[in-house]
């Protein structure tokens, strides 16, 4: 299988869903569902499906890859035509349920038909569905056979099969079935394939059953971020600076920035962590060109071991060594994540943290992140506080650190057991 790849953009700048190629209905239906930016697998997947070749995504559940084949697929549907136009399989029936689920809320502009045809559930109501005109099918191998064995699933008229968790299919046992489906279709088709993983057996379907297919591969673009460990923590806002100061002891950076959303945010973090801590400094767009030199280059040679910024000074720091990225504030936008936690963790070899403090109403702003890094970010839990001080939760940053950049920089940092000791 020779096929093209692509790696779908940058995470520097994800394009809108507007340019992806999305018709007004799709654009209309995506507002209606409040999906505001596409996670990276739809920026990257949505237009090459588009496009009418056969693709390969690496993806699972959680990243949107639902809405990367969904839409693609309600682009492709006539819906004046009561014929049966794309297939969708999935391995289980309420994997299937949940596809059939995010369709129809992507379908709400348009007249499409749906049938959700899985084992387990009465097949007549199914067949009643199909008969009256569904052009849109999602299913599990074994019921799709039984309806087409008895005649009344017919795919003459397929334009689009969908295999959607490819691994865990053939891991089931599914392959003889995909296989005996795939024979069935007509060879005008597209194929799309999802899958979480590409072991060798969904490599051998591809490539027996796809025409040069292109690969999706978004994994390249979060480099970045998956060199950093990230966490989130719940606070109440008025437990933020508490849990900081908890956060701070227990992790021992070697140096942090912390993220607060606006100067005066991070002013008034400034004034209270340097009433109890030497080494840090504020640095934001109010403060004049010449303090901002200053502090970067104390951040640089490690008198300053911890700095607060905001995002748009933040962007522009470019500073190996930092081992701890802590979002005082969550970021309003998507971007504005991955760009902090660049900050961090991004030479070979270097260990990188990142926190992000979520306070009770600002779930969304987590699953946000969550969609557009194609991640899903643990709790992070405090070890019992009172024995911290003899147990720290991981090795200091310095221990796990190889000495790049130069070792004068690193020793410098050596970490002192009571540096962040400001409760
Ligand atoms: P999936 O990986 O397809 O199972 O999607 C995971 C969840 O994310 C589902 O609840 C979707 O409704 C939601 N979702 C998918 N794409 C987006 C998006 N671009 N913005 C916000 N939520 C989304």
């Amino acid at each position: 299988m020779s096929g093209g790849s692509t790696s779908g953009g940058s995470t520097e700048s994800v394009p809108s869903f507007r340019e992806l190629g999305l018709s007004a209905a799709s654009l209309k239906a995506l507002a209606h569902v409040k999906y505001e930016t596409p996670s990276l697998i739809q920026a990257a997947f949505i237009p090459q499906a588009l496009s009418g070749r056969d693709c390969i995504g690496q993806a699972r559940t959680g990243t949107g890859k639902t809405a990367s084949f969904c839409l693609p697929i309600l682009e492709k549907i006539d819906s004046d035509h009561s014929a049966v136009q794309a297939l969708v399989l999935t391995p289980t029936r309420e994997l299937s349920a949940q596809v059939a689920a995010e369709c129809e809320k992507l379908a709400y502009t348009r007249p499409v038909k749906l049938a959700c045809c899985v084992g387990g559930k009465l097949i007549n109501r199914q067949i009643e569905e199909i008969r009256r005109g569904a052009q849109i099918v999602i299913g599990t191998p074994g019921r799709v056979i039984d309806l087409q064995t008895r005649g009344v699933l017919v795919l003459n008229d397929l334009k689009i099969i969908v295999l959607d968790e490819a691994d865990r299919m053939l891991d089931i046992g599914f392959r003889p079935d995909i296989e005996k489906i795939l024979r069935r279709c007509p060879t005008e088709r597209q194929t799309l394939l999802l899958s979480a993983t590409l072991p060798g057996p969904v490599e051998r379907l591809a490539q027996r059953y796809m025409q040069n297919p292109l690969r999706v591969d978004v994994s390249q673009n979060q480099v970045a971020v998956e060199t950093v460990d990230q966490y989130y923590i719940t606070v109440d806002r008025d437990r933020k600076l508490t849990t900081l100061a908890r956060l701070l002891y227990e992790e021992r950076p070697r140096q942090a920035i912390v993220f607060c959303r606006t100067k005066r945010g991070a002013d008034s973090l400034h004034n209270r962590l340097s009433r109890r801590l030497p080494h840090v400094a504020a640095i934001h767009g109010d403060l004049a060109q010449n303090v901002r030199d200053r502090v970067m280059k104390q951040f640089r040679d490690g008198t300053v071991r911890l700095l607060i910024a905001t995002d748009v000074v933040g962007r522009g720091i470019d500073v190996t060594g930092v081992s701890h990225i802590i979002n005082y504030d969550v970021p309003e936008d998507c971007d504005d994540y991955v760009h902090r936690i660049g900050r961090t963790g991004r030479l070979s070899g270097e260990a990188g943290f990142a926190f992000t403090f979520i306070t009770p109403e600002e779930g969304d702003q987590l699953t946000n992140i969550e969609i557009r890094i194609n991640k899903l970010l643990p709790q992070y839990q405090f070890t019992d506080f009172e024995p911290v001080r003899s147990r720290p939760a991981r090795p200091p940053a310095s221990a796990v650190i190889p000495p790049s950049p130069p070792s004068s920089v690193v020793t410098s940092f050596a970490v002192e057991e009571d540096d962040w000791a400001i409760l």
